[in-house]
């Protein structure tokens, strides 16, 4: 669907806002209602040169004349942004969309000054490459229309889920925020065992992020339940169904659960 044109600016122009922001570029976004702030002269002069977006070193002018603000500094310097665009904020009354990990939505309003249209979202790595999962979360009177917006704009960088609870944001960061890396340990461990039983690493690597890649799809174009699909492979009595029962006997599932757990709490802890 076509995003409705409207003034973004976007505190803090690192990693996560310019994979949103080349994002909407590419699908056509008018690069004239885009403004980026960061520290560097430089990175921004670059900014400016190859997106032809409008850059600015400070946070109170960029964020003057804005429909939207998407903060995306690093959570330590959150409240000092919050302080410098404040003043502004309160007059114009913006949409509010944070990927800050780990401040409450709250949080941040209260350091705007209270009383804004605040979006929470936990995003993740793979929305560099396109491919990023977000939990969304909105404060009460967020109004449909901003959250159809903070929708479309974070599905330039892949699928979003909205959550109705804040604290369900610290499970979307044991599922997609911390789960990135979950996978890659994955594929090191494979890796390892793979070589260790006599395959270069670099052939072995080649068939592990296929056979990720094959099982994502398969579970995604098919449909079927994960459960189900697994069974699929594992003929009785054959070499499936022995490395499936190794993984089970030594917990693996508890394993998981316990990971998962640990991770949730650390991300309420701060919260
Ligand atoms: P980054 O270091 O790449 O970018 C931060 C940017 O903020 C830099 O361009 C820096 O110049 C700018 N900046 C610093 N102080 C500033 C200030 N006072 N005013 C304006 N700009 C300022 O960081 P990132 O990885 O893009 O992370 C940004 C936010 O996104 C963080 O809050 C992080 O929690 C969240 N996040 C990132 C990821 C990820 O995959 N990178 C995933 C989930 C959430």
């Amino acid at each position: 669907m076509e995003m409705p044109v409207k003034k973004i600016t976007f505190i803090g122009a690192g990693n996560m806002a310019s994979a949103i922001f080349k994002g909407m570029l590419a699908q056509g976004y008018p690069p004239e209602a885009i403004t980026a702030t960061a520290r560097e002269a430089d990175h921004l002069d670059n900014l400016r040169q190859t997106l032809q977006i409008h850059v600015s070193g400070d946070n109170a002018v960029a964020v003057a004349d804005a429909d939207v603000i998407v903060l995306a500094v690093k959570p330590q310097v959150m409240q000092a942004v919050c302080r410098e665009i404040a003043d502004q904020v309160c007059q114009t009354r913006p949409l509010i969309i944070s990927v800050a990990a780990g401040l409450q939505a709250e949080t941040l309003n209260a350091w705007l000054g209270g009383g804004h249209a605040v979006i929470r979202c936990m995003p993740n790595t793979p929305s560099l490459v396109g491919a990023g999962a977000s939990g969304l979360y909105a404060l009460p009177g967020v109004l449909p229309a901003q959250r159809e917006f903070a929708d479309q704009l974070l599905s330039r960088v892949g699928l979003t889920e909205w959550v109705e609870q804040e604290a369900l944001l610290d499970v979307v960061t044991a599922i997609s925020g911390s789960g990135p890396a979950y996978f890659f340990m994955i594929f090191e461990m494979m890796e390892k065992a793979a070589v260790e039983l006599g395959m270069p690493a670099a052939e072995a690597r080649r068939l592990i992020l296929q056979t990720g890649l094959g099982a994502v799809r398969m579970a995604q174009e098919t449909g079927e339940e994960p459960a189900q699909l697994k069974r699929n492979v594992m003929s009785p009595n054959g070499t499936t169904e022995r490395a499936i029962h190794t993984f089970e006997q030594e917990g693996m599932e508890v394993m998981f659960l316990k990971a998962m757990q640990a991770c949730a709490d650390r991300a309420a802890e701060m919260a």
